[in-house]
């Protein structure tokens, strides 16, 4: 990785979301305000000694809408800007800030500078605002450097209430509060008090011998099938047998378990067989999968499904999207799903 000696150039994406809005003082509605005109609501950036520039998503959208296309237009301006930025700050709807940040954490292969989303659940024309904080201490991570000149932090991250997340370790876990993001399975890779405190050891570092790649590709075809006790075979016939499905994120019990309904394995079986790949993430919030531990789990075994260990639902949906993008054959694809590629998952 090149060392930098000369003034950091930051770009600032703005997407969309609470963060860029300003309330109407004559609707009361919250609309988006002009971002160009950013240094009008924080004048603070201007002390900073950066090149702050913008790019402006037009319209801007609520994360709801954010769909592929919107992932694939976010790695274009990254990769377009690669050189020519020091790092890269999103700003985004908190709603689907963690499955974005999982897309790009894969989509922008073998990243080597950091690319930080961050958003606010109050809009930044307003008087408590988190948005300002939030965008701040984004905008410093994004231009911190170590000692060599190179970036402290070469990750798709998400920044959120004095916590710096690894992206793929993230979800949004409350609709109110400022702290509204958890890494359960990953330590944070920074937190911000009265200094930005920098987790060295949790920080992934990039392959300096291969570049940035970026990958614009991903298919859709990705169901999650959630299960819960009574759950009827009709549904999961249903499900697995949607057309054109390719991939399902099953959401299990515990460590992974599931019923031992026979119907239950011969429906897994039928769709395995079918070739679509079944990848077990556990209905906790915190903690892995250990498919084998308990009974309940050998006969997902028997029928092909795969571990997804540790992962968070938005990142398993990411990472099938990301892989089945690159039409792999079955065996490979299987392989890169049980295999950490950006610090997804703790084998
Ligand atoms: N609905 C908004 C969005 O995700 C909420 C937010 O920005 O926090 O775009």
């Amino acid at each position: 990785m090149e060392s930098i000696t000369r003034k950091p150039r930051i770009l600032l994406i703005y997407t969309g979301g609470t963060i860029g809005m300003v309330r109407n003082a004559e609707t009361g509605a919250l609309e988006n305000f002009n971002f160009g005109r950013l240094l009008e609501q924080v004048p603070e950036l201007r002390r900073f000694d950066f090149e702050i520039r913008t790019h402006t998503f037009e319209p801007p959208i609520d994360s709801s809408d954010m769909d592929l296309t919107h992932w694939a237009r976010l790695v274009r301006i990254i990769s377009e800007g690669y050189e020519d930025y020091d790092g890269f700050v999103v700003l985004h709807g908190t709603d689907t800030m963690a499955y974005t940040a999982s897309a790009l954490s894969f989509m922008l292969e073998n990243v080597g500078k950091p690319v930080i989303l961050t958003g606010s659940q109050l809009p930044i024309g307003q008087l408590r605002t988190d948005g300002k904080e939030n965008l701040i201490s984004a905008i410093e991570i994004a231009a911190a450097r170590r000692p060599d000149g190179t970036p402290m932090v070469p990750e798709v991250c998400i920044y959120f209430k004095e916590k710096l997340m690894r992206g793929n370790r993230t979800t949004k876990i409350n609709s109110e509060q400022f702290n509204a993001f958890r890494s359960f399975n990953y330590p944070c890779l920074a937190t911000a008090g009265i200094e930005i405190r920098y987790n060295q050891a949790a920080i992934r570092r990039p392959n300096n011998d291969k570049p940035m790649i970026p990958h614009y590709e991903v298919d859709p075809n990705v169901v999650v099938l959630s299960l819960f006790p009574g759950i009827q075979r009709s549904l999961v016939h249903a499900v697995l047998n949607i057309p054109g499905l390719k991939a399902v994120v099953l959401r299990t019990f515990g460590a992974g378990n599931a019923p031992q309904l026979r119907w239950f394995k011969e429906e897994l079986k039928a769709a395995s067989e079918q070739g679509i790949l079944i990848v077990n993430i556990t209905q906790c919030q915190s903690g892995s999968v250990h498919m084998g531990l308990y009974e309940t789990s050998l006969p997902l075994l028997d029928v092909g499904v795969v571990s997804g260990y540790d992962s968070t639902p938005e990142c398993a949906i990411a990472k099938l999207m990301f892989l089945l993008g690159q039409h792999l054959p079955p065996e490979q694809l299987r392989e890169m799903m049980n295999s950490n590629l950006a610090g997804e998952i703790t084998i």
